[in-house]
């Protein structure tokens, strides 16, 4: 048999998907494995969010729609970027995904070209670099301060004739940690002057503690070269329903719109209903799982900090990122092994020596999960 893509075959799995498979199998050999590895919110989708879509189901929503997405939905989407995120937006700066994931995909596959690189910012999520490979460019990697989880202008050491993006996400998984204006600034400096896009994951934008979120496109110039990323898993506790967006200038959509119509066609058209619901509707849901979040994060993180760990600053997003000595996949391999506790390590993140876990668990299971990480250390 010949090989089989050479591109593919340098893409490393996904370690927070291996991780909870290994918890989930534990699971069903009957070992009481609490699972603080995956970034998910433990929260049912809100019942006026599943009306909306099961309304649409009943009336024939059932057909294709137009790939970008359904009008009403880009319609909400510009209206609560104009508003919430104060950039300009319009229907047709709007794409709907099938999750914000696809959006990434769809958003490097349209920007980026073979020798193109991208900055990332570390730690970073799991699939910002398998989507560049996938686009045939190359990641180079800067990690941001190590206490403060901020940027200073040594970012400028990784730009060179080559760079076309930097990805930018904040609130950030894992480090929880949010950007001040400064790191944000320093971003936006750096784009404007060296010509660079800017992609802006800001799908934890709701779940953030006592501090504001600022979105890269409403500073300066920005919104003409930055593609904003964001979805409805987290903020809307919606992850099964695989619904996400970007929001870019128009030629930017323009191309992520045709591998859209070439690939997955557009997002479920009935699963768009919910998503104009969700975003049209209360939101005092969304703020019930803030603070509901809120508490677990102050729980999880004194504890943790009494044990002596040190945390990253926890401002935002559900994740508590915990500085461990030694190797932290031995760590993660006791916490599974020994005390029946499932986290990441942050060597996924391109961060080792730390681990994520996430405290998107009910109070009670985060309480026994300390205490086993207590017991077996
Ligand atoms: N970006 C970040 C930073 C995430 O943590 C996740 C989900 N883990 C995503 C994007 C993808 O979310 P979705 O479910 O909308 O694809």
């Amino acid at each position: 048999m010949r090989p089989l893509s050479e591109k593919i075959a340098g893409v490393v799995e996904s370690a927070t998907i291996a991780i909870s498979n290994r918890a989930k199998k534990m699971q069903a050999e009957g070992i009481d494995v609490i699972s603080l590895s995956i970034g998910e919110p433990d929260f049912d989708t809100p019942r006026h969010i599943t009306d909306a879509c099961i309304d649409a189901l009943n009336r024939g929503e059932t057909h294709y729609a137009p790939s970008n997405g359904i009008p009403d939905l880009l319609s909400a989407i510009s209206g609560k970027i104009t508003t919430e995120n104060h950039f300009h937006c319009t229907p047709q700066q709007v794409i709907v995904t099938c999750g914000a994931k696809d959006a990434i995909y769809e958003a490097m596959e349209a920007v980026l070209n073979p020798g193109d690189e991208t900055i990332l910012l570390t730690p970073a999520w799991v699939s910002y670099e398998p989507c560049v490979q996938i686009a045939g460019a190359k990641v180079v990697k800067h990690p941001v301060n190590p206490v403060t989880f901020q940027l200073d202008d040594s970012l400028l050491e990784r730009v060179n004739s080559r760079t076309k993006m930097i990805v930018v996400n904040s609130p950030s998984n894992p480090s929880g940690s949010v950007f001040d204006n400064k790191s944000m600034k320093i971003v936006a400096d750096l784009c404007e002057d060296y010509d660079v896009y800017a992609m802006s994951d800001e799908i934890y934008e709701k779940l953030i503690y006592g501090k504001e979120h600022v979105s890269l496109a409403s500073l300066g110039d920005m919104a003409q070269r930055t593609i904003t990323i964001n979805g409805f898993s987290k903020s809307y506790a919606m992850t099964g329903w695989r619904l996400g967006y970007a929001v870019a200038p128009k030629q930017i959509i323009t191309e992520m719109s045709k591998v859209q119509q070439h690939t997955i066609s557009q997002a479920t058209t009935f699963a768009m209903w919910g998503g104009v619901a969700a975003l049209k509707g209360d939101q005092h849901c969304v703020e019930e799982m803030r603070k509901e979040f809120d508490r677990r994060r102050k729980y999880v993180i004194s504890e943790l900090n009494q044990m002596g760990y040190e945390t990253a600053p926890a401002d935002g997003a559900f994740y508590a990122f915990v500085k461990v000595a030694g190797d932290d996949m031995e760590v993660v391999n006791r916490w599974l092994e020994r005390g029946h506790v499932a986290a990441t390590p942050g060597s996924a993140f391109y961060a080792p020596g730390w681990i994520r876990l996430s405290y998107a668990a009910s109070l009670e299971r985060l309480k026994e999960a300390m205490g086993r990480i207590k017991s077996v250390g």
